[in-house]
């Protein structure tokens, strides 16, 4: 199928041509043509899955098939009130969808405008006032400006719940259901949801009318394109564990998931320190803080990006070729979630869990959910798993993805696995080396050798990074139309 089946306009087609996209997506072959019959949608789908251009694109048609004749035959500005509005649970995806809009609707003659929290509200105003067609907005600080009166919602045509089990999960039930009442009956309603738990069932029997519905692979399924690993480690060392991954591994780019704020600060010091360029993202750090990492990491300033779960979800930056899961979570979604920063839109990826003695039963929650053990790594000169004796998750080097078969690969690890037999000797002080090595090293040789390891193809990871047909490609999609 090609976007050209698809009944989308010239300009949508060159925009998509320009965005580099061959062939929809599954579900943009699914929904672009419902959402322009105006049919009501409920979606399972995960970021990554290319959701974004699937409800933006025939939002563009629908609205600027209408609303630009009428506005050519009486020419009045006043004409301009927030025809498309789209919730999302946190600021940097509504950022993220406001850049979708752009990039799509750039030829469209529609105006679109991006509103959420943590920043000043003055100049959101004055866009406000300014007159805007699409409305991209955090729950949170639209209430804000309906309350100022600078936002009326009755000219509402189409409304999206982006990640509507995020946006449960952070308790903005009953700020979508404010929200809710001041929206027309009348409308199209998108409701895209990485899962469908009891509560958005509920929710969608309430605001949706005769819904298609469309699943994009389960949320218990992984990007195909990942590899996983687990590193046995306990706590006070994973520090140099992680200086040590860094300084050995070829990365593009490394996002380290922590538990706490206080913990992802203190990984970056010790990044830092190490000579490695890192920055933390949390929900301490100002919205223009949080704003400027992000831009300095999708840039490749900052080659590791430490966050709390608030970067789990949403985030699309390209070539994060690994994910550190510097402390594990309780939660087996929230791996999933976490993992998916990684292996976006058919790129590959590296997952790494580092797991201490008191993780194990949330590694085997993990293990349960893939229905498939991690891979043991082993694999870092000198780095030597500790002897675990209370563990039956499986001392076997399993593959998560056998499909994945790679000689070189099991080479190295049998390669490493003698050189780290010969390291147990020195066992006890190999974690202290590390950290003094990769203080003076790490930033020279994970940056550069690595990225030339990366360009010259060679390495674990080299493959990292490139871009394959979107993993979606490889998804199931089911459609039902409900009667
Ligand atoms: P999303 O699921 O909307 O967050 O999109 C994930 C990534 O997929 C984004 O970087 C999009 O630019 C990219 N993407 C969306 N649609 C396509 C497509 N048809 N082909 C290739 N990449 C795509």
């Amino acid at each position: 199928m090609n976007f050209e089946d698809l009944r989308l306009n010239k300009p949508l087609l060159d925009a998509v041509r320009t965005a580099g996209y061959s062939t929809p997506t599954p579900i943009q072959a699914e929904a672009i043509p419902l959402i322009l019959d105006g049919r009501d949608i409920l979606a399972c789908a995960q970021t990554g899955t290319g959701k974004t251009a699937a409800f933006a694109l025939p939002i563009l048609q629908r609205l600027g098939s209408h609303l630009l004749p009428k506005r050519k035959n009486n020419g009045r500005a006043d004409t301009r009130r927030i025809s498309a509005l789209v919730l999302a649970p946190t600021r940097e995806l509504a950022q993220q969808i406001s850049n979708s809009f752009l990039t799509y609707g750039r030829r469209s003659g529609l105006r679109h405008a991006v509103v959420f929290g943590g920043v000043s509200k003055h100049m959101q105003t004055r866009t406000l006032r300014s007159g805007v067609d699409i409305l991209v907005a955090t729950p949170g600080r639209l209430l804000d400006h309906m309350s100022d009166g600078t936002i009326k919602l009755d000219a509402i045509e189409v409304l999206v719940l982006d990640e509507a089990d995020h946006m449960l999960d952070m308790g903005f039930l009953p700020d979508i259901k404010r929200i809710m009442k001041q929206v027309p009956q009348r409308r199209q309603t998108l409701l895209l949801s990485a899962t469908i738990p009891p509560p958005i069932r509920e929710l969608s029997k309430q605001i949706l009318t005769n819904p298609a519905s469309i699943e994009v692979a389960r949320v218990s399924s992984p990007a195909e394109t990942v590899e996983h690993w687990a590193y046995r480690v306990e706590k006070p060392e994973k520090p140099s564990l992680l200086c040590s991954v860094l300084e050995h591994t070829p990365y593009s780019k490394a996002l380290v998931f922590t538990r706490t704020k206080h913990g992802a600060d203190k990984v970056v010091k010790h990044l830092t320190r190490a000579g490695v360029t890192a920055a933390a993202i949390h929900g301490n750090k100002s919205q223009n803080v949080r704003t400027r990492t992000l831009e300095h990491f999708r840039s490749g300033k900052t080659d590791v990006l430490v966050a709390t779960d608030i970067a789990a979800r949403g985030l699309d930056i390209n070539n994060i070729s690994h994910v550190i899961n510097y402390d594990l979570t309780t939660e087996p979604e929230t791996y999933i979630h976490r993992i998916g920063r990684t292996g976006r839109a058919g790129a590959t990826g590296t997952a790494l869990s580092f797991v201490s003695g008191e993780e194990r039963g949330s590694l085997r929650a993990i293990e349960r959910m893939l229905r498939t053990p991690l891979q043991q790594a082993a694999d870092i000169p000198g780095y030597v798993a500790p002897k675990v004796t209370d563990d039956n998750s499986g001392d076997r080097p399993r593959r998560s993805s056998q499909r994945n078969g790679d000689s070189r690969r099991n080479g190295d690890k049998n390669r490493s696995s003698s050189r780290s037999r010969s390291a147990s000797k020195n066992r006890s002080s190999s974690n202290n080396r590390f950290a003094e090595k990769g203080r003076s090293t790490a930033k020279n040789r994970s940056t550069s050798r690595n990225r030339s390891a990366s360009k010259n193809g060679s390495g674990p990871s080299a493959k990292n990074g490139a871009r394959r047909q979107p993993r979606s490609d490889r998804s199931e999609t089911r459609t039902t139309v409900a009667s």
